[in-house]
């Protein structure tokens, strides 16, 4: 089989960036190890940048997004149980898209079905091969036989444990990685929100956060110690422990429920450089990872997508520097990103060992951004998406 760009990953990232370029005459083939119904149960992301939306309609796969998501104006954090709202349209003049990434990556497939979109699923041994030379190809298996696709390129949209990254050889490929050492705990309830907005509470007990999917989804997590099993939190138990870190009116007003589904996801910041190499590109989860702490993760994989679409449009007008520039251009933004993921995560968990001061200074930070317009617009102009 031959095609121009084979894409390795039926994520998000690859889903999306197989649309766009097929809006652009563009041929692709979709490489995905597993099935899909495995891929649309995965319940992760759930608040769009701006910059995402936009895209999503650009790709022509925003209709249901904006008649489902949920548009929110601004986000709550809390400290000691006191809640503030930094106002992300009146500070900047825009706002965030509530709407889960199980529900991009539906509105990914439906496209890419509608528009005959080849995405082979439960492909094993997926490997590429030619990265260097302009003859690049991809070899996997499935049922029982060998199959090749030449190619043009390769897109590595293959998420953080896919095989792509690792075809960088050692002496060029700089990686760089923060391990946080707790973890959140993650419920998923049929309640309605506590909030219309989110909250970020800072407390002594642990970070907890209060997010939702829709009018009667809600997504609640605490901090917990990364030795910690999903078998040792009853749902009473993560109700009680959530109650105890949200301002006091929120905890009042929590609807609880039986969760549908309930994980404990390590932190980590974690960024691979150079993000091309040769004929093989890096996008999304595949190339770098953010704690959830501010939403960023499926964000920066839909920016990537962003550079990367442009980048090969104008490869096949005739324009080289797209792609010739994909890394340093993806790179830049990215670092911002993980740059404001990480001081979120700093500000508003409870590390181990965490001295009084290292405490005083995170209240101190918290009380500046409930007080001062300037910090609250740089957070709002991070929170928002900073731009392509
Ligand atoms: C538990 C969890 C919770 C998260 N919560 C949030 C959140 O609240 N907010 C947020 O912004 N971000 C969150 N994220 C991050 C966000 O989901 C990711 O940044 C996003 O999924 C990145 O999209 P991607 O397409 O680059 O990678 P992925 O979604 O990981 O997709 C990669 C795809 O490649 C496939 N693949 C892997 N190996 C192979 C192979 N060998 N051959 C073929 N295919 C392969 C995988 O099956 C997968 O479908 C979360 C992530 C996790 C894991």
């Amino acid at each position: 089989m031959r095609t121009q760009v084979c894409i390795i990953g039926g994520g998000p990232s690859g889903l999306l960036l197989s649309q766009l370029l097929h809006n652009a005459g563009i041929d692709t083939v979709v490489l995905e190890r597993q099935t899909r119904d495995y891929v649309l149960s995965r319940i992760r992301a759930g608040v769009l940048e701006w910059g995402s939306v936009e895209m999503l309609r650009k790709a022509g796969v925003g209709a249901r997004m904006d008649k489902e998501g949920f548009v929110h104006g601004g986000t709550y954090l809390a400290a000691r149980n006191r809640g503030f709202r930094v106002a992300f349209d009146e500070l900047v003049g825009k706002q965030v898209m509530v709407y889960g990434q199980t529900e991009v990556t539906r509105d990914l497939y439906a496209a890419r079905d509608k528009a005959g979109g080849v995405v082979i699923h439960e492909a094993a041994g997926v490997k590429p091969h030619g990265l260097e030379t302009d003859k690049p190809y991809v070899t996997y298996l499935k049922d029982g036989k060998v199959h090749r696709i030449d190619c043009d390129f390769v897109a590595g949209c293959d998420g953080f444990h896919g095989p792509c990254r690792k075809e960088i050889p050692a002496d060029v490929l700089r990686e760089y990685e923060r391990v946080y050492p707790f973890g959140w705990l993650g419920i998923l309830s049929e309640t309605p929100p506590v909030s219309h907005e989110l909250i970020y509470a800072n407390h002594e007990r642990g970070f907890a956060l209060c997010s939702m999917r829709n009018a009667n989804l809600s997504r609640y997590y605490v901090q917990c110690p990364l030795t910690d099993s999903v078998d040792q939190w009853s749902d009473q138990a993560f109700w009680d422990e959530l109650r105890r870190r949200i301002p006091a009116d929120a905890a009042e007003s929590l609807v609880t429920g039986p969760s549908i589904e309930k994980s404990i996801a390590p932190l980590r910041s974690f960024v691979a450089e150079p993000m091309r190499w040769g004929r093989l590109f890096l996008v999304g989860d595949a190339a770098h990872i953010v704690p959830p702490t501010g939403a960023k993760g499926l964000n920066l994989a839909i920016g990537d997508v962003h550079y990367l679409h442009e980048g090969l449009i104008q490869y096949y007008q005739g324009d080289n520097e797209g792609v010739q520039k994909y890394s340093e251009r993806a790179l830049a933004r990215v670092w911002k990103s993980e740059r404001f993921s990480w001081s979120l995560t700093t500000m508003l968990h409870r590390f181990p060992n965490q001295s009084a001061f290292e405490q005083r200074m995170q209240e101190a930070e918290l009380d500046y951004l409930e007080t001062s317009a300037a910090a609250q617009r740089v957070m709002a102009e991070n929170y928002v998406g900073l731009p392509y």
